[in-house]
This record gives structure tokens, sequence and C-alpha cells, in this order.
């Protein structure tokens, strides 16, 4: 079966059509993913990879060094553009308004960039263009400033921190919209995933739930993964190799179909 035969199909069953990124589908417009070299982060004598670097332990005892690597990985996403990809989402969203869904663990905003709406695109690790008290004497969010200075909280003098899920954190409702993904996994028609290794837990949880409930599945990515696995094993998923670029044009095609 083919996009054009198995996408029909999921659009006549009720309930949201959802949409979960990971760093694939930033890929192409040249945004590292944490599996490359690129990753990497030098200081002192050693390097360090994403999963040193992206936990609340590193930040509390190099709140310098973090705050560098993160203004670095910013200037990457800033000078990024949305790609194809991330464009036939914004058109997919226009088509089907209240019935779409984006949940991204990017932190690279190319989503909103692109033209997706804040209300329907769930940032569940959160946005590298925003930060927070790491005391969180409150728990609001702000724009990073533009003069890339050390940034400490107005309110009680602490660091701020990147607004962004460590590897040594929880995910929570208000943040990063956890129980939100949840439900929508549980009355998803079609759930098409892109570019993501399944290497994180939320996402992993929402692939379960629809392939459980037996609801359609796509997953896109050139790799085999364990989304591909799960859309290969069940009788209304499909496994789709390929690049996001060239893949989501085609699915927004049968999507924007009446
Ligand atoms: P990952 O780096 O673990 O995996 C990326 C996946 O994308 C792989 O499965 C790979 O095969 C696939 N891929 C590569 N090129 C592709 C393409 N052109 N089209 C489609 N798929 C392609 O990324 P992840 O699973 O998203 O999770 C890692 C964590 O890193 C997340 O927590 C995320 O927040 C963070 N992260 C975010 C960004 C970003 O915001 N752009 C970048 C790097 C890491
Ligand atoms: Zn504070």
């Amino acid at each position: 079966m083919d996009l054009e035969e198995f996408l029909p199909a999921a659009l006549k069953e009720r309930g949201p059509l959802v949409f979960l990124t990971g760093a694939g589908i930033s890929a192409e417009s040249g945004i590292p993913t944490f599996r490359g070299k690129e990753g990497f982060w030098t200081f002192g004598s050693r390097e360090y990879q994403p999963q040193e670097m992206a936990t609340f332990s590193m930040f509390r005892s190099r709140p310098d060094e973090v705050w560098k690597w993160y203004l670095y990985r910013r200037k990457l996403c800033l000078e990024a553009e949305p790609n194809p990809a991330h464009h036939a989402l914004v058109e997919i969203e226009r088509k089907w308004g209240d019935r779409f869904r984006l949940i991204t663990q990017n932190v690279d905003g190319l989503h909103l960039r692109a033209g997706n709406s804040h209300g329907r695109t769930w940032r569940i690790h959160g946005d590298i263009n925003l930060m927070r008290c790491s005391e969180t004497c409150t728990s609001g969010v702000l724009p990073l400033p533009e003069d890339d200075a050390s940034p400490h909280c107005s309110n009680c003098g602490s660091w701020m921190r990147p607004h962004v899920l460590w590897f040594d954190e929880y995910y929570n409702e208000e943040w990063y919209r956890f129980e939100s993904s949840l439900k929508a996994a549980s009355e998803a028609a079609l759930l098409v995933v892109i570019g993501t290794s399944g290497a994180t837990n939320l996402p992993m949880q929402v692939g379960e739930r629809v392939a459980a409930r037996g609801a359609y599945m796509v997953d896109v990515n050139p790799e085999a993964n364990p989304f591909s696995e799960l859309a290969g094993g069940c009788e209304r998923g499909m496994a789709v190799t390929g690049k996001a670029s060239e893949c989501l044009p085609r699915i927004a095609k049968v999507l924007l179909q009446d």
C-alpha cells in the first residue's frame, strides 16, 4: 500500500491528526541532530556529549559553560531556515485547524517560524529561545535577551536557565504539555512520526499508545528506528523510508485533498 491509499482511510476515522517531530526534520535545515560528532562540546581538557551537557547537574556545576553551549546552538538555530517539511506541516494545520496537533521534541523554533500556531505546537522539550529562573522562584518563561549577557533572575537574583527539558529532569504539563500529549495519543485517528530516534520517553509513550489502540500510524525516517518497527508491526501502520523534506510534501498533498 502507498501513502495515497493509506492516508485517506485514516482521515475517515474520528480523532485528531497528530504529528510528532524530532531532530531529523531540522537536519535538512542544517541543525545537527544529537547523534553526530557536531553535537559535542569541548571545554577544559575534554569533549562532552550532549547527554552530559544537557543536564541540570552540569548546569549546577558549570552554568557559564552550559550557557555558552546553548548560545552557540541557538545561533545555529537562528541562522537556519525552515525546510519543505516544516512548510508542509503549516499547510496541514491550515487545512485541518482544530483537528491538527504538533508534538515536537525540537527546541529550535523552526515550526513556529514556518508558521505553525503557538497553541497547537507543543514543544515537549522546551524552546532554545526562552529561559526561566533556575530556582523556579516563579514558573514564568521569558525570551532570551538579545545581547547574550549571562542572564540572572530579576526577581531573586539566581541564574536564569535555558527553557529546555534536560536529561536528568521530568516532563510536566505546564511547561512541556505532558498530559496533553498523552491525551492526543489516546484519541488520535492518525499519528505521523518524523525524524525521531525514539531515545526519549514521552515520544515513545505516544507511539506505543497509538499502536496499542490500533490507530493509523506512519513513520518517516531514512533509518530504521523504534517507531518504524512499531508502525511496520501493526495492521494500520506504515514505515516510510526517506527524508522528511521529500516525504512530508507528499503526505501534505494527500491530506490537503478534499
Ligand atoms: P536524534 O538526534 O536522537 O535522532 C534524529 C533522527 O532523525 C534519527 O532517527 C535519524 O535517522 C533521523 N533523520 C536524520 N535525517 C533525517 C531526515 N532528513 N529526515 C527524517 N529523519 C531524519 O533526535 P531526537 O529523537 O529528536 O531526540 C534527541 C533529543 O535532542 C531531543 O530531546 C531533542 O529535544 C534534542 N535535539 C533537538 C534539536 C533541534 O531542536 N533541532 C537538535 C538536536 C537535538
Ligand atoms: Zn528567580
